[in-house]
């Protein structure tokens, strides 16, 4: 029975992992109710599949991985979100900015971008201001990302950036 046990916990992903499966799907969820935060349904490219911002959120608020896209330099697959990321984007909304992320997991980015691995989130809006030079908050709100933890914060000013925002954790660590 113990054992029954231990593999459904194992084949969940879970086993004894704080902050694991059910921690990252209450995040999740705290996001898809938080009305500070809107994920985009449908990909920057115009493309639309089952790896959007929403997806990727809704995917993972049900206890699931999120997926990644099937074009351009997408992998494929799926991949579970970094609960640190998702732990930041509830802290962000908390200080008061209201956002867009554009993608996550999905989108095709550079071929070894860590959307893939579940760390990185993009953000084309902040405090209703579209993303770009001379934005009011964009550099106070890169700066709280990296007080979040994150380590590779680009935006405009850095090359491919000058309409979003991204924000990168490490591939490994906490969770
Ligand atoms: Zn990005």
């Amino acid at each position: 029975m113990l054992a029954a046990l231990i593999v459904l916990a194992v084949a969940a992903g879970c086993a004894s992992i704080p902050g694991g499966v059910g921690r990252r799907a209450s995040l999740a969820k705290a996001i898809l109710n938080n009305p500070r935060i809107s994920l985009m349904s449908y990909h920057v490219s115009g493309r639309r599949d089952s790896a959007t911002a929403l997806h990727n959120i809704q995917h993972t608020a049900r206890g699931g991985a999120a997926r990644r896209s099937y074009y351009g330099r997408a992998p494929g697959g799926q991949v579970r979100l970094d609960a640190r990321m998702l732990r930041a984007m509830n802290a962000l909304a908390k200080d008061g900015y209201s956002f867009r992320v554009t993608e996550l997991a999905g989108g095709s980015h550079s071929s070894k971008s860590r959307h893939y691995l579940g760390v990185a989130f993009d953000v084309d809006s902040v405090n209703g201001h579209r993303v770009r030079h001379g934005h009011p908050s964009h550099r106070r709100f890169m700066r709280r990302c990296k007080r979040l933890g994150a380590t590779e914060v680009k935006g405009p000013g850095d090359r491919g950036h000058s309409s979003h925002i991204h924000v990168a954790w490490p591939r490994t660590g906490g969770r």
